[in-house]
């Protein structure tokens, strides 16, 4: 039996607030019965509501509400922060759908229809993605991205994937922090510097112990991934594309770490600015850094040495909304990792910004997925496919000339569009991240049709050129 939204308003149902952890150590709280149709992102679960009752865990009820709840505090974060007018790519339709179990698997797509979540027993645990409100959140926040920036999609540039990767578990961080009872417990435990390992910035502590069991070495000890890290940015060209979970590679869910890294920072030092160190500045530092995110996605071009380009737009975005009032935390997060040299974060000057930033604020959300990139073709036969390949490559101009820090001083020279779209292609392949169809595979094709390793790309007919193109399905 389902019952109706208006019967719902008063009551209450359990749900996990964070990731419950393995053994779980969050205890379920009450929350108010969520609404999916928060505007400007109404989100639905493929499946008819239970009654809000006191299902607890371990049943279908529960993980309903766990992300019900998720993607309904999810949405009504973002919804705050992006300009009006910003709505989910054609393809998901009114409502972004969520499928809370498609089969066995340790893991959770965004598909750019809707998002899939899985399951899967491990010594003896159950482990249920959809029941994680850090996942869920993560998979919203690859369709928020997509809605600001749908050019990242199919950009054959590792640092799209590292952007989208930050940004999702962003989304989880930010939504985390509008729970007054979830500030409270990070203040005390990281005793008011957010920088350091909390709750906060573990993400997906469970999955993260499913995957542990399985192979010791792909995660963190502790969690899947930890925004509290070291990880310095090298030009991911020069990455290799997989390694253990302790070292930096150009896979997306490793080198987005510095970027998510930079970002913690930054949030511990708009904090630290705060009049008070107490829990309501604690959400007023997510809300500035979350809008000065939003504003540099919106505003920054999709170029090489993106990562750089974002952090230079955070800048600007700040010294246009706060007169600058952040830019001494900003940029010492960035340089922290090597996101922005020396001399490019000390370059940012308000009369540099001021001088570039024309149009900064009339900078609007969407667009085609194309716009902006420039098309590579590569000969297929080198990386086992037969005729040629077109991969959509950075292509558009750099507002503020700056990048990242080259380890042995100043900056780093960043990498033309051609060899960033190859050494993307190169690295999928290396990770066995693409389908390719029988039709198009070579005699001496690498594909090695393993079906338990996922795949993010295929290579299809291209539409809008001869021959074929690298074709993104799912952000993981
Ligand atoms: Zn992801």
């Amino acid at each position: 039996m389902t019952v109706q939204p208006q019967q719902m308003a008063d009551q209450t149902v359990l749900v996990y607030a964070s990731d419950p952890g393995e053994p779980p150590g969050v205890t379920p709280v009450r929350h108010p019965v969520p609404q999916l149709e928060t505007q400007p992102f109404p989100t639905a679960i493929a499946q008819p509501a239970p009654q809000p009752d006191s299902a607890g865990p371990g049943t279908p009820a529960f993980r309903y509400w766990v992300a019900a709840d998720a993607l309904s505090s999810g949405s009504r974060m973002w919804g705050a922060l992006v300009p009006s007018g910003t709505q989910w790519v054609p393809s998901v339709g009114r409502v972004l759908t969520a499928h809370l179990d498609e089969g066995v698997d340790l893991n959770a797509f965004y598909t750019r229809t809707g998002l899939e979540f899985f399951h899967r027993t491990v010594a003896g645990v159950e482990v249920f993605s959809a029941q994680s409100p850090e996942i869920v959140r993560h998979e919203l926040g690859h369709a928020v991205l997509d809605a600001l920036r749908p050019q990242l999609w199919n950009a054959a540039m590792h640092e799209a994937d590292g952007v989208h990767e930050a940004f999702g578990d962003i989304s989880a961080l930010l939504t985390a922090l509008q729970l007054e009872s979830l500030r409270v417990t990070v203040l005390t435990e990281t005793q008011g510097n957010l920088e350091l390992s909390s709750q906060l910035s573990r993400m997906a502590e469970q999955l993260g112990w499913a995957i542990r069991q399985l192979e010791r070495d792909a995660v963190d000890p502790d969690c899947l991934r930890n925004m509290s890290n070291h990880f310095f940015y090298r030009d991911p060209v020069e990455l290799p594309p997989d390694g253990p979970a302790n070292t930096l590679t150009s896979a997306p869910h490793s080198f987005s770490r510095v970027f998510s890294g930079a970002f913690l920072k930054a949030l511990a030092g708009i904090f630290r600015q705060q009049p008070a160190q107490d829990q309501a500045a604690l959400a007023r530092a997510g809300e500035i850094a979350g809008q000065l995110l939003v504003d540099a996605i919106v505003a920054a071009p999709v170029v090489s040495a993106y990562y750089a380009q974002l952090a230079g737009h955070m800048i600007a975005a700040d010294q246009r909304r706060f007169g600058g009032a952040h830019g001494r935390a900003l940029r010492s997060a960035f340089v922290r990792h090597g996101i922005l040299s020396l001399e490019a974060a000390t370059s940012l000057t308000a009369a540099e910004v001021a001088r570039r930033g024309a149009g900064l604020a009339e900078a609007m959300p969407g667009g085609s997925d194309d716009q902006g990139l420039t098309t590579v073709t590569v000969q297929g036969m080198a990386y086992g496919i037969k005729g040629p390949l077109v991969l959509n490559a950075p292509g558009e101009v750099r507002r503020f000339g700056i990048a990242g820090s080259d380890p042995v001083g100043g900056s780093l020279r960043p990498a033309d569009p051609e060899q960033v779209a190859t050494s993307y292609l190169e690295d999928l392949l290396r990770r066995g991240r693409v389908d390719v169809p029988q039709e198009y595979r070579s005699d001496t094709a690498v594909v090695d049709d393993n079906p338990s390793r996922f795949t993010t790309h295929e290579i299809a007919r291209s539409e809008a050129a001869e021959g074929l193109a690298l074709v993104r399905r799912r952000f993981a």
